[in-house]
């Protein structure tokens, strides 16, 4: 069936709260704008994200490490970055409705653009989107702190004390997960653009000379991984900033983005942002941040390519993509065709009927399952047929059913989820069948 665009998100966004993806934050409150919570399915399908994102930017490589940076720094660090003059959005605000907006996403800046208002808008302004806060008890200027609106620059400062205690020399990399905060000014979408987000960042330090073929590499490397992961290729494209839309510092820009209901938006960019960033904390802190090459026995400052992406926007990308309703009338089904290394439950186990010994035999295969560490999920009530939908719109990739013949043989059935194709193994080798399975899902 033919899903209409437009209705594609609310489809989404409605099954998202009933299945336990995503919940409005503080709901029996009125909920609190643009603030999101994940349920049981959708915190297994961010970790599942995030932990991919780790495997191939740390786990699989020899030349990234990892880092884990406080969300609030020295307020220093941010007059470094430029973040305390330069990080702001431009804003208008509609005189009659009091409604606020992004003068850049604007077309007219003489009238509201809400169809019924119409009223006058007023000049644009610069608002800084860093949120404040005071560190101790009193609430003056000189204890003003900002919650991290963005992982790098824990990266940055970080920089000399990471390459001393890893030895790693250029090129070489660290990635980071975390939470960061802006204060948007006009949050939406859902969860992909909101006030309070986690991003994953990784800071590629190289050799000056060797900028351009790093920057390549990691575009490549990036829009991959998401295709790796099951996204459609053709929901996917890279767009090179334009001259004028690169930050200052940076050399290049470009962003891979997806082809949302609400249109192509950015995922994650991946920029060469020189050697600013090491050369402004120089500045800033009055300590030595360049690298001491042993070989050339001269200092000297890396150059940096960075692909920053947002680990909830690629949750809501995978969410997407993976919606699928197949057939019609009673044989519509409505599939979540997340890649197995994604999908929040990997097994559900479901006793025919609930007797005879099923439910036992059940139970034992469930516990070995959750002993081999694969999030499974038991369910022994309602109709099979219903018990297989359920699981279809959770993106369970295997179903295995135990009936009277499992009894006789200890054999069970597998369903697969994409194909329906469904096949006998013995009770004995599921866990191996389940573990092969997912590991070629990985290749
Ligand atoms: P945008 O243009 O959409 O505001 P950006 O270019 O400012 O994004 P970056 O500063 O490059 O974003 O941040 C890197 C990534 O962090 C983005 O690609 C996105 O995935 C994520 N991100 C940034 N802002 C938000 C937000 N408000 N909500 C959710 N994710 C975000």
């Amino acid at each position: 069936m033919a899903v209409n665009t437009n209705d594609l998100m609310n489809t989404i966004v409605s099954l998202a709260k009933r299945r336990g993806f995503i919940f409005q934050s503080s709901e029996i409150y009125g909920g609190l704008n643009s603030c999101w919570d994940y349920g049981p399915l959708g915190v297994e399908l961010k970790r599942n994200v995030k932990d991919a994102w780790w495997r191939a930017m740390v786990t699989n490589r020899r030349d990234i490490v990892g880092l884990d940076a406080s969300i609030l720094m020295h307020p220093k660090v941010w007059e470094a970055s430029g973040h305390l003059t330069g990080f702001s959005d431009p804003m208008v605000d509609c005189k009659k409705c009091k409604e606020r907006f992004r003068a850049d996403h604007l077309e007219n800046l003489d009238k509201c653009p809400k169809p019924k208002c119409g009223g006058e808008l007023t000049e644009v302004r610069k608002f800084n989107l860093m949120f404040k806060t005071f560190m101790g008890p009193v609430e003056d200027s000189s204890a003003t702190v900002y919650m991290r609106p963005e992982t790098a620059q824990g990266i940055f400062v970080n920089f000399l004390n990471v390459q001393q205690a890893s030895r790693l020399k250029p090129p070489f990399g660290i990635a980071q997960i975390g939470k960061s905060f802006r204060n948007e000014i006009t949050p939406g979408n859902f969860t992909y653009r909101t006030r309070e987000f986690e991003q994953m960042e990784m800071e590629f330090f190289v050799p000056p000379a060797e900028d351009d073929k790093w920057y390549g590499y990691w575009r490549d490397a990036r829009l991959q991984w998401y295709k790796d992961y099951g996204i459609k290729p053709e929901h996917l494209r890279l767009r090179d900033h334009e001259k004028d839309e690169l930050a200052h510092y940076a050399k290049a820009c470009v962003d891979v983005e997806y082809l949302f209901p609400f249109g192509w938006s950015e995922l994650e960019g991946i920029a060469n942002r020189t050697d600013y960033d090491l050369k402004q904390h120089e500045q800033h802190s009055g300590k030595g941040m360049a690298f001491f090459d042993d070989e050339s026995k001269q200092h000297y400052y890396p150059f940096v390519v960075e692909p920053a992406a947002g680990a909830d926007r690629a949750t809501l990308a995978f969410l997407v993509d993976a919606y699928d309703v197949e057939g019609e009338g009673k044989d519509e089904r409505v599939v979540l065709r997340f890649h197995p290394a994604l999908a929040p439950i990997k097994v559900a186990v479901l006793p025919l009927v609930k007797k005879d010994g099923m439910p036992e035999m059940g139970e034992k295969i469930y516990r070995d399952l959750l002993d081999n560490s694969i999030k499974s999920f038991y369910d022994q009530t309602a109709s099979i047929g219903r018990r297989y939908a359920r699981q279809d719109e959770a993106g369970t990739p295997f179903c295995v059913t135990i009936d009277t013949q499992s009894l006789e043989d200890q054999t069970v059935t597998v369903r697969e989820r994409d194909s329906r194709e469904q096949y006998r193994v013995a009770s004995s080798e599921l866990v191996g069948l389940i573990q092969k399975k997912m590991r070629e899902s990985m290749r």
